[in-house]
């Protein structure tokens, strides 16, 4: 699947706090140029596309194993057993974002390539977002979605899922298709990618608590917002229902 541009520029938000930049701060003049240069420079260069394809439960199960080197307990071991639904996914920006950036970094314009890279960053994030939402348009397409249907993505390299588990996704997935390929260090090239499960099932699966062992050297816990949203999306669509 491919996605107009326009479709993945980020949230403001998202950019400036990759920048440590409070959102609601006001930025000086100089700031807000990079930003619309940094902008710009995306809408010129990004390519956004993506792959998804279903995969089975034992199947999953053969490929979250990987290389055997996840942790003994996590998250997507415990959630993904009760799952309604999986699919694989990969999604880039394309080679030609990454090129800007370095471009930028080349001819010394440091203050622009770190712009671009937290928009490219963050407009990498957004893709993933459609992804998910491609996903769930098609199970509810198909008639597999129910009210109490939540779906949530989870990546290796991230919560005990060890990133070696990539080489085993990218034989199911071939995300070479879209010209994502991978490093012998299991990182993606282009960088500006991001690959992993998807997970539908009943919300309450995806409500874990924050205390496998990955969570004692986790940085921002961001499960918490992820659940959260998970959860106000559901008292979302139970006020459109009762309106
Ligand atoms: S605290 Fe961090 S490592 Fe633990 S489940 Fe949440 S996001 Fe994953």
């Amino acid at each position: 699947m491919t996605f107009d541009v326009d479709h993945v520029v980020p949230d403001r938000a998202a950019v400036l706090e990759l920048q440590g930049i409070p959102p609601e701060t006001g930025l000086p003049d100089h700031l807000e140029g990079l930003y619309a240069a940094a902008l710009r420079l995306l809408t010129e260069n990004a390519a956004p596309a993506a792959v998804l394809a279903d995969v089975s439960k034992p199947r999953f199960g053969t490929i979250y194993q990987g290389e055997g080197n996840n942790e003994h307990r996590t998250p997507v071991a415990d959630i993904f057993p009760a799952a309604e639904r999986l699919a694989l996914f990969a999604v880039t920006m394309g080679p030609q974002l990454e090129r800007a950036v370095r471009a930028c970094f080349d001819a010394n314009d440091f203050a622009v390539g770190s712009m671009l890279d937290s928009v490219a960053s963050a407009s990498t994030d957004r893709a993933a977002d459609l992804v998910q939402a491609r996903f769930r348009a098609q199970l509810d397409r198909r008639g597999l979605l129910r009210s109490d249907t939540g779906i949530l993505r989870y990546s290796p390299g991230y919560c005990g899922w060890h990133i070696s588990g990539q080489r085993r996704l990218f034989e199911y997935l071939e995300p070479e298709q879209i010209g994502i390929s991978l490093r012998d260090s299991y990182l993606m090239q282009p960088l500006k990618s991001i690959s992993g499960v998807l997970i539908a099932g009943p919300r309450d699966i995806h409500d874990i608590a924050d205390n496998y062992d990955c969570c004692e050297s986790c940085d921002d816990h961001g499960c918490r917002e992820r659940i959260q949203s998970l959860f106000a999306e559901q008292a979302a669509d139970k006020t459109r229902q009762s309106e």
